[in-house]
């Protein structure tokens, strides 16, 4: 089977008193599929290297590593062949920039990114691994306060 490689991120911030997160609508989907930033590990690039490059191009936003979350693994046809695909997260804090300022050749990609509660995202997501990716970040920031 085809093997893919890719790695994301869960981009946090304080707002208004609560913590939030950038989510991104994948474009093509329906509304309500929301998602975290990720991408193809280039060669030779380490994944958190990823996690951070593909943060920038899909949300706008540049942020700083904070710890590894975990890997999920699925298998998705593309094509008529099976790819089973492996993609790392990593919790990153934000830094700078607004959210949603992106390349206009990121727009076929992405069709919105928002702040959301990460307080929610276990029911946001659409994807079964990252809600866990999400209920990792939630439970690390609970116990190290950040
Ligand atoms: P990347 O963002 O890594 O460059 P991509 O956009 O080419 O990848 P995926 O996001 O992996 O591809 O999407 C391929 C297929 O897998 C789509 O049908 C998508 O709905 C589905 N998919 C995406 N993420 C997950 C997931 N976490 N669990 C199950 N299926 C997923």
């Amino acid at each position: 089977m085809r093997r893919e490689f890719s790695a994301g991120g869960v981009t946090i911030r304080r707002l208004r008193g609560e913590w939030v997160f950038a989510a991104i609508r994948p474009g093509g989907k329906k509304p309500g599929v929301w998602a975290l930033p990720k991408g193809l590990i280039g060669q030779g690039e380490k994944p958190d290297a990823t996690a951070l490059r593909e943060t920038e191009e899909e949300t706008g936003i540049q942020a700083r590593l904070v710890t590894k979350l975990g890997d999920i693994r699925y298998v998705y046809t593309w094509e008529g062949e099976r790819v089973f695909k492996v993609v790392s997260f990593y919790l990153l804090r934000y830094s700078k920039g607004r959210l949603g300022e992106i390349e206009p050749e990121m727009r076929i990609e992405v069709d919105e990114a928002r702040w959301l509660p990460l307080e929610e995202a276990p029911k946001l997501l659409a994807y079964g691994g990252e809600r866990q990716m999400a209920e990792k970040a939630l439970a690390f920031v609970r116990d190290n306060g950040l």
